[in-house]
């Protein structure tokens, strides 16, 4: 039998019951808030029949305060593992019981793992944003200077530190609550004290979210990536607006939707390159699905199943 659209904290709560005519069981899922726009689903069952692996992956909205009750149901059930997406990536770092290097590094846990009713978190969303800005524009992270909006987010932090694993040229910070960056930002300050770029400008910095500040960094950057939830509804505006942005830019919205979000119609506005997340969702629940069985991902399966 098919499962519902999504499953809620007491639906966990009364799991056996909730779930008695559900075929294949359900032993691996996303939490989120909000988390019907997740096409995680569709691409880990792809990948699971790909396997004949008799299980299913399902949606699961969990608000911020239900997480703790929600990662113990998972922690009791036969479950494989979770994915955790907005907004609970950097409070789920302080939910389980070990945290691998990818994980503890950027303070943000994505992909959360069950072996002996421990709870490990592991983060695939750094290096699944690295293989996408290769595969979208052939181009690597030590090649170019790098603007984040949303640095101050679980997705946000896991880019910060991928782009600082793989020397980037500069990085720039950027967040709505800017303290929210200022710790990161010093952790990060070991990685870009080598110059590398000519010019007056520094190669680490935080910024502001404000237009001047924006204007003032961004004739200095090549890759602009947009790690807000700002794209994942249609009506949403662009992070930044169109005026801002050069044909030179690259833009990498890891919002993607059944339309362009205003980001990318902005970028293409402006003459600039663009990409959606869906390059990321694929690279990043790849390697989830390798660090849940250990075994390479059908990762052709996956692409179809999301039509990428
Ligand atoms: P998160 O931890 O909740 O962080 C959200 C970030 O966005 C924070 O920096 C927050 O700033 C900022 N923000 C939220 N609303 C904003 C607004 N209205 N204006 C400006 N900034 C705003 O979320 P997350 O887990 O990092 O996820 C961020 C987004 O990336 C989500 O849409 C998620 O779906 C997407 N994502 C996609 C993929 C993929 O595979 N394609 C992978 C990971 C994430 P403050 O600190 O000021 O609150």
């Amino acid at each position: 039998m098919q499962t519902t659209d999504r499953y809620t904290l007491a639906d966990l709560e009364r799991w056996s019951e909730v779930t008695s005519d559900v075929d294949p069981p359900i032993r691996l899922g996303i939490f989120g808030d909000p988390v019907a726009h997740s096409l995680s689903p569709q691409m880990q069952n792809a990948a699971l029949r790909a396997f004949e692996i008799n299980m299913q992956y399902t949606r699961f909205h969990i608000r911020p305060n239900e997480l703790r009750a929600a990662l113990g149901f998972v922690r009791e059930l036969d479950f494989v593992g979770i994915n955790l997406t907005v907004p609970h990536k950097i409070a789920g770092l302080t939910q389980i019981d070990m945290a691998d290097e990818s994980a503890s590094r950027c303070g943000a846990v994505n992909t959360v793992r069950l072996h002996d009713e421990k709870l490990f978190g592991s983060n695939s969303d750094a290096e699944g944003f690295s293989r996408a800005v290769r595969s979208e524009f052939s181009i690597d992270l030590r090649d170019l200077r790098v603007m984040i909006l949303g640095a101050g987010g679980g997705t946000g932090h896991a880019i910060a530190w991928q782009c600082a694993l793989e020397n980037c040229e500069r990085l720039v910070l950027v967040n709505r609550t800017l303290a929210k960056t200022s710790a990161l930002l010093d952790r990060l300050r070991p990685f870009f004290t080598e110059p590398r770029v000519l010019g007056p400008v520094a190669r680490l910095e935080a910024v502001p979210w404000d237009e001047a500040a924006l204007r003032a960094q961004l004739a200095d950057i090549d890759l602009i990536v947009n790690a807000t939830p700002l794209g994942m509804n249609p009506s949403d505006p662009a992070p930044i607006p169109a005026r801002l942005l050069a044909p030179h830019h690259i833009v990498f919205d890891c919002d993607y939707g059944p339309s362009k979000t205003a980001l990318l119609r902005a970028a293409e506005e402006a003459g600039a390159r663009g990409a959606n997340g869906l390059s990321m969702l694929l690279h990043q629940g790849a390697l989830s699905f390798s660090i849940w069985f250990n075994r390479e991902p059908p990762i052709e399966a996956m692409r179809s199943a999301i039509a990428l």
